[in-house]
C-alpha cells in the first residue's frame, strides 16, 4: 500500500486525485495539532470522514487531508436523566465514529431518535455538519451538544443544538463552509471551505429509552407502511429502512470496506453484516457496479415559495416544511420530468444516474470529476428550462464546479 490514498480511495463515489499529505491522528489532541498545524502554515485543510458526501477533482490535492482516526462511542450519564417522563440517554461519539455503527449501538440499548437514519454512510462528524436525515428524522431532532475546534479563535468549544442552527441539510457548520462566510472573518482567519470554521471533536445526543416505541412522524409512517401511532420496535424500523434503502439504491457499497484505506473506519462485525444483508436485499441493478459509486441524493430537495409552488404541474409533489409560505418538492420529480429518465448518460461519459433513482449520479467505473461536473451542469440546466428552478447540490466540491 503506498503511503497515501488517492480521493478516489476514500470517497463513495471514487473519484478524485492524489493526496499530498494524509494525516489520521487516533487522539483528540492529535486531530487538533493536524488542523492547527495546517492552518498555522496557510496549507489547503480538508477535514474528511467517509468520504460520502464530497467530490473532488482529478488534480493532486496540495495541502493536507486529516481523518480522525477516533470512533469510541459511550454512555456519559451516570444516572439516566428523565425528562418529560421519559428517560432520557446521552450518548457520546468521537467524530471518526462511523455512523451506522453508532445507529447500531443506541437500538442495542433500547434507545430511540436515530433509528431511521439507519443505514446513512459516513462519520458522526459530518452527520451534524449537513444535519443529516431521512424517513422523517434528522439527526439534529437528537443533538444535545457538539464538541469543536473553532479554527479562528483556536479553542475547543461547545455548540449547543440551538447553536448549530440546523435546519433542512445545513447547519452553522456548513455555513462557515461557503465562500461567501470568509468574507465575514479577519484577513488573517484560516481559510473555511470545504472543512467548516469548527472542526467537530465529539457528539452527544439525547436518545430516549423507550423499547416499544410509536411511529410519530408520518413520514416514516409512510415509508413503512403502517398508520401513525403504530407500536413497532426499533429494530424492525431498521430492518425495513434498510430494505427500502437497497429498492432505492441507496444502500452503501459495503464492499467499499475491503479497501485497506477503508477497513478501520467502521467496526468489523458491521461490515460482515453489512456484506450479507446486501448480497441478501440488494436486487441486480444496485449489487451492478455502475449503480454503486454514488454520493446518495446528488440535489436537495428544492424549497419553493407558495408562487414558485402554484406555477408547478399539478401532478408535482408539494410537501410542508412547516413554515407556511415554504413548499418543498422533489429534485427526483423535477429530474425525471424535466426530460432525465434513470440511468441517463452524456454520450461517451462514465458518469451517468443511477437505474434506480434519479437524484443519484454514479460513477458507472472509471469516471473522471470532470465527467461527474458536465453531467450534473447538464442536469441543473435542464431542470432549470423545465421549471424556472435551480437544483442545489448536496455533496461538497472541493476542487470542482459545475460545467
Ligand atoms: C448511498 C448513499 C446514501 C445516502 N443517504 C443519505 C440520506 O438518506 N440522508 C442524508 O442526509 N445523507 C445521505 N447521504 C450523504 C452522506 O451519507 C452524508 O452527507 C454523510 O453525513 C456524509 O458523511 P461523511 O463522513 O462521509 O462526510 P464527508 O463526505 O467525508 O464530508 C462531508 C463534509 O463534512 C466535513 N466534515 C467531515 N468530518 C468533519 C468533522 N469532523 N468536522 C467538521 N467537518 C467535517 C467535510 O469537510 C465535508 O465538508 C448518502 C450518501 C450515500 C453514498
Amino acid at each position: 500500500m503506498t503511503q497515501t490514498p488517492t480521493f478516489a480511495d476514500i470517497t463513495t463515489m471514487a473519484v478524485g486525485g492524489s493526496i499530498e499529505r494524509f494525516i489520521e491522528p487516533d487522539s483528540r489532541v492529535g486531530v487538533i495539532e493536524a488542523v492547527e498545524d495546517a492552518d498555522s502554515k496557510g496549507l489547503n485543510l480538508l477535514v474528511v470522514g467517509g468520504g460520502s458526501n464530497t467530490v473532488v477533482s482529478d488534480d493532486e490535492f496540495h495541502g493536507i487531508v486529516v481523518r480522525d482516526a477516533r470512533n469510541a462511542v459511550t454512555v456519559p450519564d451516570e444516572v439516566a436523566p428523565v425528562e418529560h417522563g421519559e428517560r432520557v440517554v446521552h450518548i457520546n461519539a468521537e467524530a471518526g465514529a462511523n455512523w451506522d455503527d453508532v445507529v447500531q449501538f443506541a437500538i442495542k440499548l433500547g434507545l430511540v431518535g436515530i433509528e431511521a437514519l439507519s443505514g446513512i454512510p459516513g462519520t458522526v462528524g459530518a452527520s451534524v455538519v449537513q444535519n443529516i436525515g431521512a424517513y422523517g428524522q434528522e439527526v439534529g431532532t437528537s443533538v444535545d451538544n457538539v464538541e469543536v475546534w473553532d479554527r479562528v479563535e483556536k479553542r475547543v468549544t461547545e455548540l449547543t443544538a440551538h447553536d448549530m442552527q440546523f435546519g433542512y441539510r445545513t447547519s452553522l457548520l456548513k455555513q462557515t463552509a461557503q465562500p461567501q462566510y470568509q468574507a465575514t472573518l479577519p484577513n488573517d482567519a484560516p481559510q473555511c471551505g470545504p472543512t467548516p470554521r469548527y472542526v467537530v471533536l465529539s457528539v452527544t445526543l439525547k436518545l430516549t429509552h423507550n423499547p416499544d416505541p410509536t411511529i410519530t412522524s408520518s413520514q416514516l409512517a409512510r415509508a413503512l407502511g403502517v398508520e401513525v401511532g403504530t407500536v413497532v420496535p426499533a429494530t424492525v424500523v431498521r430492518e425495513q429502512i434498510l430494505a427500502i434503502r437497497a429498492a432505492k439504491g441507496m444502500l452503501e457499497d459495503p464492499m467499499r470496506y475491503a479497501s485497506p484505506w477503508m477497513s478501520t473506519t467502521k467496526q468489523e462485525a458491521h461490515i460482515i453484516e453489512d456484506i450479507e444483508r446486501f448480497q441478501a436485499l440488494a436486487g441486480n441493478e444496485q449489487k451492478n457496479p455502475a449503480n454503486r459509486h454514488s454520493s446518495g441524493s446528488f440535489f436537495t430537495n428544492p424549497i419553493l415559495s407558495a408562487e414558485q409552488a402554484a406555477a408547478l404541474p399539478e401532478d408535482a409533489p408539494r410537501y410542508p416544511t412547516g413554515n407556511a409560505h415554504e413548499i418543498k418538492t422533489s429534485a427526483a420529480w423535477l429530474i425525471e420530468h424535466a426530460g432525465f429518465a434513470k440511468g441517463f448518460a452524456l454520450p461517451h461519459s462514465h458518469a451517468g444516474l443511477s437505474q434506480l433513482h434519479t437524484l443519484a449520479l454514479t460513477n458507472r467505473g472509471g469516471a473522471s470529476a470532470h465527467e461527474l461536473m458536465q453531467l450534473a451542469g447538464r442536469i441543473v440546466r435542464g431542470v432549470h428550462e423545465a421549471y424556472g428552478i435551480t437544483l442545489v447540490p448536496e455533496p461538497v466540491f472541493v476542487g470542482v464546479s459545475l460545467e
